[in-house]
């Protein structure tokens, strides 16, 4: 109900929500009202949640963010974060919104509105799960999962002040996720404190027969184990994350961080992941030569809109992808299907994976050596609405910090370290070994 009263409040600014769930919430928060002590050992028994619109819920509309969706009211399933969350008996409010299917940095990409920073309304609230990064700092929801696979689940959480963890690559089922990068995507939450994060995690991740890259792992109970001390954790700092393009602000909230790891024990040293440098580049081939695959399924005959004004079968697909993909999408979609195409396949798609393994060798290396690595989520904090909207280029790269992450299939999270002078939130990246999701919420804490 209370978060019903705050959507009402504040949603017509924020724009958070494309769906809401209103009937069938309030009447699950009725039943656990009135049968509490049966029903009450969920572990996150009647607490308000928001899903990213590219999380499949069954009988409630999942769009993507896309108008090509724009029907598809009733999927059959649940994801499977989804049946994870009913079985914690956590109450979904609605679903949020996003750049259409997950491609972008700020949110205007959806085709449906654009979310807004609570901070400050003039900003973007960051993408593509700006929507779940947006209710969860406005107080609509408590907690949200979102999407990330080149930083759509840090990027936003940093620009509105919140916690957003990327998990290692396997560890949450991506079973009705709709895929943009398969090899990329990771679903995680989206919380106000790092110990609500951990808990959330605990809950949906775990190995799921129905995601064959989901990994057979243990999870661990890894909001028992927080605590403040530091003592002998060893940090390296990627001189690669403080440099040129990043701006003062941001390197100066960092350099603080890093003063408050010092005082709890904690040891620093500069390092390097020398092919840095090249991760934008081989993340837009390689996102999207899979984009161009995974979306092919959307063709106007399996699921969501259809063209009306198509004559023959191949002019309803080319009417239907053309009326219902937004322009990003359709960028992403041409730049991929050129990328895998013979003849340019060995040049684009192989050569970017063959970077994509020294990029995993960089944070393998300094692992070696270290516990956790640390730097800025993003090289500036929130820009404004409109502001790169006309720029592909600009807006790629201000994914150029956590874009990494994603091709070396570490977890990463950001937390809140400060506000620029404009008096918007700046993120601090932590990022761990392949399943050492602990250690990882383990430094966040002790910062927070
Ligand atoms: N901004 C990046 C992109 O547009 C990352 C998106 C994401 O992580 N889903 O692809």
């Amino acid at each position: 109900d209370e978060s019903y009263r705050r959507i009402e409040e504040v949603d017509d600014q924020i724009k958070a929500f494309l769906t809401l769930n209103k009937e069938e919430a309030l009447k699950q928060a009725d039943e656990f009202d009135r049968d509490g002590a049966q029903s009450g050992n969920g572990a996150l028994f009647g607490m308000p949640v928001g899903l990213k619109d590219n999380i499949v819920t069954k009988g409630l509309r999942t769009t993507c963010a896309s108008k090509i969706l724009d029907n598809f009211n009733d999927p059959l399933y649940d994801a499977t974060v989804v049946q994870k969350l009913k079985e914690a008996k956590a109450i979904t409010i609605g679903k949020l919104n996003m750049d259409e299917f997950a491609m972008g940095s700020s949110n205007e990409n959806s085709g449906y509105m654009a979310t807004r920073n609570p901070w400050n309304t003039d900003y973007v609230p960051g993408g593509s799960s700006g929507g779940s990064a947006a209710a969860v700092a406005s107080r609509e929801v408590f907690f949200a999962l979102g999407s990330d696979t080149g930083g759509s689940i840090r990027q936003p959480a940093a620009f509105c002040g919140v916690v957003g963890m990327k998990p290692t690559y396997g560890l949450v089922s991506r079973f009705g996720l709709v895929a943009f990068a398969s090899s990329l995507d990771q679903i995680g939450p989206i919380t106000r404190t790092v110990e609500d994060n951990a808990r959330l995690l605990e809950v949906i991740a775990g190995h799921d027969h129905m995601d064959s890259t989901s990994a057979n792992v243990e999870v661990p109970a890894y909001s028992e184990h927080l605590e403040k001390d530091m003592k002998g954790l060893k940090i390296a700092v990627p001189k690669e994350y403080l440099g040129e393009g990043v701006s003062e602000e941001v390197r100066e909230a960092v350099r603080k961080a890093l003063k408050v790891y010092e005082s709890l024990g904690a040891e620093w040293e500069e390092v390097s992941l020398p092919h840095s440098k090249y991760a934008v580049a081989t993340y837009y081939l390689i996102a999207s030569s899979e984009a161009s695959a995974n979306l092919a399924r959307f063709d106007g005959v399996r699921y969501g809109v259809r063209s009306e004004k198509a004559e023959n079968m191949i002019d309803m697909f080319k009417l239907s992808r053309s009326e219902g993909f937004g322009d990003e999408v359709k960028r992403r979609i041409m730049l991929g299907t050129f990328a895998l195409s013979s003849g340019y396949y060995d040049a684009y798609y192989k050569k970017a994976q063959k970077v994509r393994t020294l990029i995993k060798q960089d944070f393998e290396n300094v692992f070696e050596d270290y516990d956790v690595i640390i730097g800025p989520t993003t090289p500036t904090p929130a820009f404004k609405v409109g502001e790169k909207i006309d720029d592909p280029l600009t807006m790629y790269a201000n994914d150029i910090l956590t874009i990494p992450v994603n091709l070396a299939g570490v977890p990463g999270i950001s937390v809140p370290c400060g506000f620029s002078s404009e008096g918007l939130p700046i993120g601090l990246q932590i990022i761990g070994r392949h399943f050492d999701e602990q250690t990882v919420y383990q430094t966040a804490y002790a910062f927070e």
